[in-house]
């Protein structure tokens, strides 16, 4: 059987969370492929959902979408973006997901007048899926993260059969790797290692060793505080590693950890020399980000600004794209709904001095007029505009009431009785009364027109991009929007849906159905995103030398 030489590396989180288990989990994954391994990564969410798909990104942040169309957790894009693994279905697993498969089994009958239970039939069907991508993959190492905290009531089957998975493979091919806090008590100006130890003792109470403590912290550990950590978590010294709060950018995480020993260590607990380590692609990268020549400013107007991760991908994708081309990226986030409540239809304060403006996904009515002022704003004053997918929605509003004539042009997602539909849903989506998993989900190809600016700025004929939609443009308008200088410039060619559209007479007016977002890394900045800063860039050309 293939896959016999995979080492499984469980990630559990102690103390609280946000500590950056997604994130240190996808730098190690990087520091490993670049010490030449085949690296996956799993994350197993303890919530009883079967994906986050239905949850509101102010409950999970950004829904993050796989080529094949899964609804995950926004962590698989830190291990699409830092790593070369290729993410599907299989690498998103839930409570629900798990309970679903068994319950379904008993249903038929496959348990054949068993009692099923947490242990062995939950268990056995978490380790299951576990197995099924590192063998089917053939992997050196396949990382896994437990999401959630310790000590929570949830996540207590994840942590069986990760100690399970330990007593049949043996610590020679498994690593217990445990994220925890060592707070810093402002007034005395001392780090306590207290709840670390509460929480090493409750991972050890279910039977559970970390080989690894990864500790949070504000400043390095000192030597003695790590030989304290040691004593007290039953861990060897050397296995005690810093993991020191970064404040300019995520991106130097990878180099931080790797400065502190943790790839050293990790393959060194597998008997793995440690072989020189080349990550010349996030070197050039790095060098960059940190080497600016001028300044780029892009507004998101969308209605979950307030939260970091809502847009996660996008402010990636941007910060990619504005390293692409040297220029140091400030983001200035605008809630639609201030620019309908402050300026009355008229945004311009609003975004004075701003280069570029993008228009993200969203759902739902709060903010859409907002998002179509922000867009008319930009299409009239040639300033650069990037819609995606709600965006694209919201440009053919404007375009078709400001420009097409159609007074009342709207989606239907949000004025089902509006004469003028631009945006509406596809037959098959009209009978659908569930709402999970029902959207237009993961790749479809898209042709790109000839002689249209996608097509040039792809350098490419068609390309697959990610979708997580309903709606979709309503055909029937096509040809009066073209007549009026807004064209389709992308199609899905198996049933004529439009992916793209653009106005040629703007300097760059671009809107996208699909997500480009989920595809841009740092070391290849999504062709969109590159030439979008460039526009922008290029506008705000006072602030570069
Ligand atoms: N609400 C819109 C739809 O379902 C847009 C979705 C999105 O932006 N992801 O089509």
């Amino acid at each position: 059987m293939t896959g016999k030489k995979t080492r499984f590396i469980f990630v559990t989180g102690g103390v609280c969370s946000s500590l950056g288990k997604g994130i240190s989990t996808a730098s190690l994954g990087l520091l490993l492929e670049g010490h030449g391994y085949r690296v996956s990564a799993v994350k197993m969410d303890p919530y009883i959902n079967i994906d986050p798909g239905t949850m509101s990104p102010f409950q999970h942040g950004e829904v993050y979408v796989t080529e094949d169309g899964a609804e995950t957790d926004l962590d698989l894009g830190y291990y699409e973006r830092f790593t070369g693994a290729r993410l599907s279905r299989r690498n998103s697993v839930s409570t629900g997901q798990i309970y679903f498969t068994v319950i379904e089994r008993e249903r038929r009958g496959d348990y054949l007048g068993r009692t099923v239970q947490v242990i062995p039939h939950i268990t056995d069907e978490i380790k299951r899926r576990i197995y099924d991508v590192a063998f089917e993959e053939d992997l050196d190492f396949l990382l896994i993260e437990i999401g959630g905290t310790v000590g929570d009531i949830e996540s207590i089957p994840f942590l069986e059969a990760i100690r399970q998975i330990r007593q049949e493979l043996t610590p020679r091919r498994v690593l217990n790797v445990h994220l925890t806090l060592i707070p810093t008590i402002t007034v005395a100006g001392e780090a306590k290692t207290k709840p670390t130890q509460h929480s090493v003792k409750m991972l050890m109470e279910i039977g559970i060793i970390p080989d690894i403590l990864l500790c949070r912290t504000n400043r390095v550990l000192t030597d003695e505080m790590r030989s304290k950590i040691a004593l007290f978590c039953n861990v060897s010294e050397r296995n005690v590693i810093s993991a020191v709060d970064i404040k300019s950018s995520i991106y130097e995480i990878p180099y931080m950890l790797h400065a502190n020993g943790y790839d050293e260590i990790v393959l060194e607990h597998f008997g793995l020399e440690n072989s020189p380590i080349d990550i010349g692609a996030w070197d050039r990268f790095y060098h960059s980000l940190t080497n600016p020549r001028c300044t780029v400013r892009i507004a998101v107007v969308g209605k979950y600004i307030s939260l970091q991760d809502a847009y996660r991908s996008i402010y990636e994708a941007l910060l990619h794209g504005a390293v692409a081309n040297e220029a140091e990226l400030e983001i200035t986030r605008i809630d639609s709904e201030d620019i309908e409540k402050a300026c009355g239809g008229a945004p311009e304060q609003l975004f004075e001095g701003i280069d570029g403006i993008l228009v993200p996904g969203g759902f739902g009515n709060r903010g859409i007029e907002g998002k179509v002022m922000a867009i008319g704003h930009a299409r009239a004053n040639g300033i650069p505009l990037f819609g995606i997918c709600l965006g694209l929605q919201c440009a053919v509003i404007e375009y078709g009431r400001n420009v097409c004539g159609l007074e009342k042009a709207n989606s239907t997602e949000f004025d089902q009785g509006t004469p003028n539909p631009v945006i509406s849903l596809q037959e098959e989506q009209e009978i659908i009364d569930k709402m999970g998993g029902t959207m237009r989900l993961g790749a479809y190809l898209c042709d790109f027109r000839e002689g249209s600016a996608i097509r040039r700025i792809y350098g490419a004929p068609s390309a697959m991009e990610r979708h997580r939609h309903r709606f979709e443009f309503t055909l029937k308008y096509r040809e009066l929007f073209e007549k009026n200088g807004m064209i389709a410039s992308g199609i899905h060619p198996k049933n004529n849906l439009v992916e793209t559209v653009e106005i040629p007479a703007h300097p760059w007016f671009i809107c996208t159905q699909y997500h480009p977002e989920f595809k841009s890394k740092p070391t290849a900045p999504h062709p969109l995103f590159r030439d979008f800063i460039r526009a922008a860039v290029e506008r705000g050309g006072r602030r570069c030398q």
